[in-house]
């Protein structure tokens, strides 16, 4: 496929009189081809209306033509088979089974969304029955359940250049909850997302959808990502990446004359507490298990284990056998040379910190290009509780092993983290007995809470919460991982006293589409509801 380097606006390409955007390959340093224009402020008004008039119609599509048109992005995406991989790995230096793994975890996640608005019950249907004869005031009748926001704002992730990208979890599940999106793409992985917006854009045409149900735009976050967020037509935003970024279009999404939710995933340093019989039992498995999780994707994971919380009396194996493994790994090419950089300057930082000790260090050969070591660090609870800023993240293949010396340091240090996406307890089974407030602080802090593993690997699934307190997101409430996902582009909507034939099929009392219904405060499955 010609890429052209035109945003999509609807049914139609952008000019090419903004400003010219090059992808660059982050192993090499060269530019790619084509050139990418920067989407003018006329077109992402026009993206921004043409997306609010397919509202109108898209909202109201059934669960199974949202399954089918999620279904088809799927599978036009793995149309693009080999062109994808090729230029997605010249784009982000990942290497091929990464791309494809993750081209398959973005088509798989499609694919779940469509199972979930199929079969229905997600949209949280309510029905209290009304009773005329109450006394003193008759019972109304009110019926409520979850319909579409509006037009949503997708910004790409740069360590995601699939799975969290045109067409990735935050596009997925706005456009499964009955929303058109527009998507602002990373200027890391233009060309990846051009041939997936075009993927994205073929399906709305094949399944005779509004033109406005999708929309990417090329261009500077700083303009037109602030546009878009701002645009009144645009009804909520989703986000991964920076602390900074999330943060100011956390502002503008908040500040405009009619505020709008957005979520933003942001930082997070994942912390790991290994309690003293456990590091004692399993030193090895722990040492390889962390290993591969600091270095997995050169780091570049929002849950990459950032913080490490040891036992002082037991830690000389785990950390020489850490050392060894470090050691022998091989430098990474990060994404982009702003993340190398950024990476480079976390590193020198705690070098430079008084109270912390480089302990293992991957030498990088000085010719390599956006290459970095992985880089393992000490310090001791006290120094930690002292120094906030050694809770910051580093992002890449950097961790800090901190070292206790009694159970009410590691509770202080628990006490005294930002809010996570993840927390780990590495503990035996009269340790975990005895951890109730370890746990009961980490519940408060974190979204997920792991036991005996390592936080890296999200599974896409139903229970799955990938999302935290401040800073770990925007909305510690939500999740942007899993089909819980969907409830963030959604509101309540309650109708009373509504005529049964004008209501929303999920409401009739005939259950047309069979769906799982609270009906008088009992969770009913469909049989039981059908015979209202
Ligand atoms: P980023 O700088 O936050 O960029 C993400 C998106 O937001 C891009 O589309 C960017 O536009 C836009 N943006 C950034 N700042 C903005 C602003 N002030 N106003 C409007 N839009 C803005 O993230 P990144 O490029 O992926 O990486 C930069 C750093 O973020 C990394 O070095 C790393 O430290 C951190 N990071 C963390 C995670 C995590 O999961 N914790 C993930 C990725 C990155 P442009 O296209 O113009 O840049």
């Amino acid at each position: 496929m010609k890429l052209s380097g035109k945003s999509i606006i609807a049914f139609r390409r952008g000019a090419c009189n903004g400003d010219a955007i090059r992808a660059i390959n982050p192993a090499t340093g060269e530019e790619l081809c084509p050139i990418y224009y920067s989407a003018s402020p006329e077109e992402v008004d026009e993206a921004a209306r043409l997306a609010s008039k397919a509202f109108e119609t898209y909202a109201r599509i059934s669960g199974k033509d949202k399954a089918i048109f999620l279904r088809k992005i799927a599978e036009n995406i793995e149309d693009l088979s080999d062109e994808l991989v090729e230029r997605a790995t010249q784009e982000t230096a990942l290497p091929v089974p990464r791309i494809k793994t993750e081209t398959a975890r973005t088509t798989n996640q499609l694919r779940l969304f469509a199972n979930l608005v199929e079969e229905g019950s997600w949209v949280d249907a309510r029905i209290d029955r009304g009773d005329p004869k109450r006394t003193p005031l008759p019972k109304p009748d009110v019926r409520s359940m979850l319909q579409p926001l509006g037009s949503v704002a997708v910004f790409c992730a740069s360590n995601f250049p699939l799975a969290f990208s045109v067409a990735g979890g935050d596009t997925a599940s706005a456009l499964a909850g009955g929303n058109p999106v527009i998507v602002k793409a990373h200027h890391a992985h233009l060309g990846t997302a051009e041939l997936v917006g075009l993927a994205v854009s073929r399906a709305v045409v094949e399944c005779d959808l509004s033109e406005g149900v999708f929309s990417l735009l090329f261009g500077p976050g700083r303009e037109v990502g602030r546009q878009l967020i701002t645009h009144p037509l645009i009804k909520g935003g989703g986000f991964t990446g920076s602390r900074s970024g999330g943060q100011a279009l956390m502002k503008l999404a908040s500040s405009r004359p009619e505020p709008v939710p957005f979520y933003a995933e942001m930082s997070s340093v994942n912390p790991i507490f290994i309690l003293p019989s456990a590091l004692s039992e399993r030193s090895e498995a722990i040492a390889k298990g962390l290993h591969s999780s600091v270095t997995l994707g050169a780091g570049q994971f929002c849950t990459n284990p950032g913080l490490v919380f040891i036992p002082h009396d037991r830690s000389e194996k785990l950390i020489e056998r850490l050392c060894e493994l470090m050691a022998t790994t091989a430098p990474f090419t990060m994404l982009t040379p702003g993340i190398c950089l950024a990476y480079q300057e976390g590193v020198e930082r705690l070098c430079q910190n008084p109270r912390v000790e480089l302990i293992a260090e991957q030498k990088v050969n000085e010719t390599g290009h956006g290459l970095a070591g992985a880089a393992l660090f000490q310090t001791d609870a006290i120094s930690f509780l002292e120094d906030q800023s050694l809770g910051a993240e580093v992002f890449g293949p950097a961790t800090l092993m901190i070292k206790y010396s009694s159970w009410e340091q590691l509770i202080d240090c628990a006490r005294s983290l930002e809010g996570q996406l993840t927390a780990t307890i590495h503990a035996d089974t009269e340790e975990l007995e005895n951890s109730h407030d370890l746990i009961a602080i980490l519940q408060t802090k974190a979204g997920r809470l792991v036991f005996k593993g390592f936080p890296t690997g999200v599974e896409v699934g139903y229970a799955m919460v990938h999302g935290g307190p401040f800073p770990a997101t925007s909305d510690g409430r939500s999740t942007s991982v899993g089909t819980r996902a969907a409830l963030r582009f959604t509101r309540s909507v309650c109708y009373q006293d509504w005529p049964d034939e004008a209501l929303p099929k999920e409401l009739q009392n005939a259950n047309p589409l069979h769906i799982w219904r609270m009906v008088d405060g009992e969770i009913m499955n469909a049989s039981v509801s059908d015979k209202l």
